[in-house]
């Protein structure tokens, strides 16, 4: 078996980050930008950026009803930022959840914290948080995995990871090593 095709959504926002960061642990990419693009993918990250220009995006392309289906399907599906936005209840409607964005403040809010994720050996990650959502709501099915000050700002559910934070802009890759991981028991 070769290496893992891992989609990145690539409509808008940061996609090349995580594209580097899936390379440079083994994995193939392919950009997602019209539903064809997930044939015969093996996950799926949906990167940061503006998740209202997404959203637009995944209209335009009719890319919700694959993107639901890819889902259902079990495929790992790692969210950051305005990819856990695009997750909750009021976008894909794929993580029982809801997401408050620009939780933080604006641009000008941004920060960096160091955030223990359950489930991530060796101690916390470095999260950078640019105008980032908060989880704000979820349901008996989505486990909290990581918290800021008291603020739930990553979540499991099933297949699906979703953080509020970039660790991709940064030198750690233990939570890509992590969805490569749960993307390759699948296979
Ligand atoms: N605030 C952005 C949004 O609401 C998310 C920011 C990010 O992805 N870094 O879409």
């Amino acid at each position: 078996m070769g290496s893992p095709l891992i989609g990145v959504l690539a409509l808008q926002g940061g996609f090349e980050a995580h594209e580097r960061m899936l390379r440079r642990l083994g994995a193939r990419t392919r950009e997602v930008r019209v539903p064809d693009d997930l044939d015969g993918i093996d996950g799926l990250v949906l990167p940061g950026g503006e998740s209202t220009t997404m959203t637009l995006g995944i209209a335009r392309e009719g890319l919700g009803e694959p993107l639901r289906a890819f889902t259902a399907s079990g495929a790992p599906i790692l969210g950051s930022c305005a990819g856990l936005i695009l997750l909750d209840r009021e976008h894909l409607g794929l993580m029982d959840l809801r997401a408050e964005r620009n939780a933080f403040g604006r641009q000008v809010r941004s920060f960096e914290a160091d955030v223990d994720l359950l489930g991530l050996d060796g101690g916390p990650i470095h999260g950078v948080f640019i105008r980032a959502p908060q989880i704000a709501e979820h349901g008996p099915g989505v486990e909290i995995i990581g918290s800021v000050d008291g603020h739930a700002v990553a979540a499991r559910e099933q297949n699906m990871i979703a953080v509020a934070f970039h660790t991709e802009l940064g030198d750690d890759p233990r939570l890509h090593q992590l969805f490569l991981e749960r993307v390759a028991a699948l296979r």
